[in-house]
């Protein structure tokens, strides 16, 4: 079954906004295991719509539009499916009694503007906003009609406008059943991990295996196709096991949860708290460790720390440290995440101090070289406090430093967090 993706907008077509629409819907398309084979984007101008929108209905077998439902004159997608289809625009009833319930007035000719259908058209409600989409029939192709702002557009689709497309696809009843897996690996390249997978689904029917590139982590998708759904997941147990042995500890996690969310959950189970002590990372490790939300359960502060003052100061570096072994230093790191835990009587501190470049290289301190640490509380038979560290050396642009940096550090706590049960103690007290 194939689909095709129509975005509609001025501002798509000047490059004032970038079009996220055509890639949530063509990876959600994927997930059904419908082909999107064309993603096109026309200016709102109803001759190019409607050309638009004909040639797309000429060639696949489900289209997909958004844009152009709202309140203005330059939003045309209403008019423009009424001349094709035949049919008159009307307001949605349901949708106009939701839009007047919520703002406690009567809905002005402007606002009944985007609250249009065509009439007889299918109305797929829009649970987070007023224009609603819809769903008609043109040359005997389903053309389903989108809200642009993205955030109502998947609101649509969660609602159950997922659930009709994969009808559309039953409907077909040729379409195989599924069976996928998504393996979430960092720590190594595209061409290792292709490497290392090299050969896993030849002679498996109906399997294949996909890579997806999320700097600084891969994405590796394995999807089994069988008209029997029981097979397909029965051969995707196979491949899953054989895969995990060949990725090894490469493969952090698997499904949706992202190692930010997945270091964020483990420390919240484990009732762990952690700071950060940041020079080269400018504070990426923290806005990681606080992007999932609840962090304050777990994440108690983080000191950025770029000059060598500060890093005494804040942290307590030494200053024969500084002088001896300079701030890019496995001895200067050790003592950043000491004096962060100590600072912030956490269990658990990590540090960073690096060259993220593109200038500061050195021929034994190359721009890339990032020193982390990770202090912990030791437990029984350890020191009273344990310090890990870790060296890398990637010479790629500042940006990809820094955040392949601040991931590292993140998954240096995930790998705590296996390998030990780790003992709780608050940096001041143990
Ligand atoms: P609404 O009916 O909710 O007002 P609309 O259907 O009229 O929306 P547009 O006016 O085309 O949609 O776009 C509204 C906003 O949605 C745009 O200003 C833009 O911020 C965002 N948007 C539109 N199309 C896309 C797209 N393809 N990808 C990402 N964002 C988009």
């Amino acid at each position: 079954m194939y689909a095709e993706i129509l975005t509609i907008g001025d501002e798509l077509c000047r490059g004032e906004i970038v079009d996220t629409n055509s890639s949530s819907l063509a990876a959600r398309l994927w997930d059904l295991d419908v082909s999107v084979r064309w993603m096109t984007s026309c200016r709102d101008d109803a001759g190019d719509i409607q050309d638009a929108m004909r040639a797309a209905a000429g060639r696949a077998d489900l289209v997909v539009c958004s844009g152009g439902l709202g309140p203005t004159e330059d939003d045309l997608t209403v008019d423009v499916v009424c001349s094709l289809v035949g049919a008159e625009a009307a307001v949605d009833a349901h949708a106009r009694a939701r839009w007047e319930g919520r703002f406690g007035a009567s809905a002005s000719a402007l606002q009944l503007r985007q609250l249009r259908v065509p009439a007889g058209s299918r109305v797929w409600e829009n649970p987070v906003g007023a224009a609603p989409g819809f769903e008609v029939v043109l040359g005997g192709v389903p053309v389903f009609c989108l809200p642009g702002v993205p955030r109502e557009l998947l609101g649509i689709y969660e609602a159950g406008l997922g659930g009709r497309l994969a009808e559309l696809r039953d409907a077909r009843g040729d379409a195989p059943r599924i069976a996928r897996g998504i393996y979430r690996v960092f720590g190594r390249g595209e061409s290792q991990i292709s490497q290392a997978c090299r050969g896993l689904v030849d002679g498996v029917p109906g399997a294949s295996i996909h890579y997806q590139i999320k700097f600084p982590e891969t994405l590796v998708k394995l999807v089994v196709r069988d008209p029997d759904q029981a097979a397909a997941a029965a051969r995707l147990g196979l491949l899953d096991a054989e895969l995990r042995a060949r990725l090894g500890t490469a493969l952090y996690g698997d499904g949706e949860e992202t190692l930010p969310q997945r270091v964020a959950r483990r420390l919240r189970e484990r009732r762990f708290t952690i700071a950060t002590a940041e020079s080269c990372t400018g504070g990426m490790i923290g806005e990681l460790l606080t992007d999932p939300p609840g962090a304050s359960a777990y994440f108690q502060g983080g000191a950025v720390v770029y000059s060598n003052e500060e890093k005494q100061r804040q942290l307590g570096v030494s200053a024969q440290t500084l002088a001896n072994e300079g701030a890019v230093s496995e001895a200067c790191v050790r003592e950043m995440a000491s004096g962060a835990r100590r600072a912030f009587s956490t269990d658990l501190a990590l540090a960073a101090s690096g060259i993220a470049g593109p200038d500061g290289g050195t021929a034994d301190k190359p721009v890339g070289t990032v020193w982390l640490s990770l202090a912990r509380a030791g437990q029984a038979g350890e020191p009273a406090e344990v310090v890990e560290v870790k060296q890398l050396s990637w010479p790629g642009p500042r940006d990809l430093v820094r955040r392949l940096a601040a991931w590292w550090a993140l998954r240096l706590v995930d790998l705590a967090l296996d390998e030990r049960p780790l003992a709780s103690g608050a940096g001041g007290a143990s």
